[in-house]
């Protein structure tokens, strides 16, 4: 096997499903709805089964796809004007963009930074595409970052920075000050700013709270957005996700893309036409829904002993189980919880890199994505902790 493939571990997401399977746990590990999506996209999708539209696609997106996308964009951000035909690529989820990205952006030796802790993916796409991660750390309880030590992160060999945003697992939603330094040094480095935005529409401050980081003066020509169906309309298995960049950087992510995957699949671009074709008010009613089970999960959690500070974006909310079990760590505070409570969530440590692991020792991420009825189990169940 590979010396790069030696340099990380399995997803310990992945474990944790497999545990929480095992001992019939109620999952608030892996971030996925337990609710259904809307059913006029299911429509489109069997509708597009159905006609025979069920051949390759196009390599980067069908036209429809890709129009859908610039159109619900603009109409979401006024003054954000997406090229369908350059600047677009339909991916195989918002990991197949991470890659594609990282592929056609890196050189062995090139250095990438990271924000830890990370979502997973960003440390594996960045070595296998022969590059090193450099880290800032963000820290408890707000998240917030030393400016030194962003600023120290970069330099000559800088070529991207991997920015969640909201954040997973934190819930941050960076700050228009923190998106302006990250942006100065972007331009003073000459690097990409890579923008993972799959939580755009789940935030808790309210409309015009998340401003994308594509339209900071400076950064419109140096920023690469992936996003996905997956979070927004509850979808995560059809795997359709997308990059939005300038026309040079489009053209090398769609080559890269078509020998990854050639096309993500054709059906489900077409109910990706019809969920982009939501109307408004469904953005709206996405926020205020996630609110409930943020609050309800929230105070369960802060009742029964967690320290936590509530997530101001994405579906996640990472807790210190230290005043639970101060001598325990993460790992075996999670694998109890799924054993013996019968409730899952994440060991937070692979979001650190080793060397700082100790950080994230007492860490564990809940998601909340799922119906009350499922978060009132769980909480029924977590009671007993306290
Ligand atoms: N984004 C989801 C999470 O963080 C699922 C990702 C995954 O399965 N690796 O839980």
């Amino acid at each position: 096997t590979s010396a790069k493939a030696g340099l990380f571990t399995e997803s310990v997401i992945r474990e944790t499903f497999r545990l929480a399977a095992q001992h019939g746990a109620i999952n608030l590990g892996q971030g996925y709805p337990d609710f259904p999506c809307p059913q006029e996209i299911k429509d489109a999708a069997c509708a597009a089964i159905l006609a025979d539209d069920n051949q390759y696609p196009m390599t980067f997106g069908t036209p429809a796809l890709r129009a859908a996308i610039a159109e619900k964009t603009a109409r979401t951000y006024p003054g954000w004007t997406i090229d369908p035909d350059t600047e677009l690529c339909v991916t195989c989820g918002a990991t197949e963009a991470l890659v594609a990205v990282a592929f056609a952006l890196l050189d062995p030796g090139d250095e990438v930074v990271l924000f830890e802790p990370w979502y997973e993916n960003y440390q594996p796409d960045a070595i296998l595409a022969g590059a090193v991660p450099r880290t800032v750390r963000m820290r408890a309880p707000d998240w917030t970052f030393d400016e030194a030590e962003l600023r120290a992160a970069f330099g000559p060999r800088t070529k991207a920075v991997f920015l969640c945003h909201p954040n997973n697992p934190t819930g941050k939603v960076y700050s228009a000050e923190e998106l302006a330094l990250v942006g100065e040094l972007c331009q003073r480095w000459d690097a990409v700013l890579v923008v993972d935005s799959i939580y755009e529409h789940i935030h808790y401050l309210g409309p015009g709270g998340y401003q994308p980081p594509a339209l900071v003066p400076g950064l419109e020509d140096r920023t690469i957005t992936v996003n996905a169906l997956s979070k927004t309309y509850a979808v995560t298995g059809w795997r359709v996700g997308w990059t939005v960049a300038p026309p040079d950087l489009t053209a090398a992510i769609r080559k890269v893309h078509d020998f990854l995957t050639i096309a993500a699949p054709a059906p489900m671009q077409a109910g990706g036409v019809a969920a982009l074709g939501l109307p408004d008010g469904y953005y709206a009613d996405l926020a205020a829904r996630y609110l409930e089970r943020r609050d309800l999960l929230c105070s369960a959690l802060e009742d029964i002993g967690f320290d936590l500070r509530r997530p101001d974006g994405s579906y996640y909310v990472l807790c210190d189980m230290a005043p639970l079990d101060p001598e325990g760590d993460g790992v075996a505070f999670a694998r109890r919880l799924i054993t013996e409570v019968g409730v899952s969530c994440v060991p937070a440590v692979s979001f650190w890199r080793p060397e700082n692991v100790a950080a994230g020792r007492s860490m564990i991420r809940f998601a909340f994505p799922k119906r009350p009825e499922t978060l009132n189990a769980a909480v029924d169940r977590l009671k007993s902790l306290k």
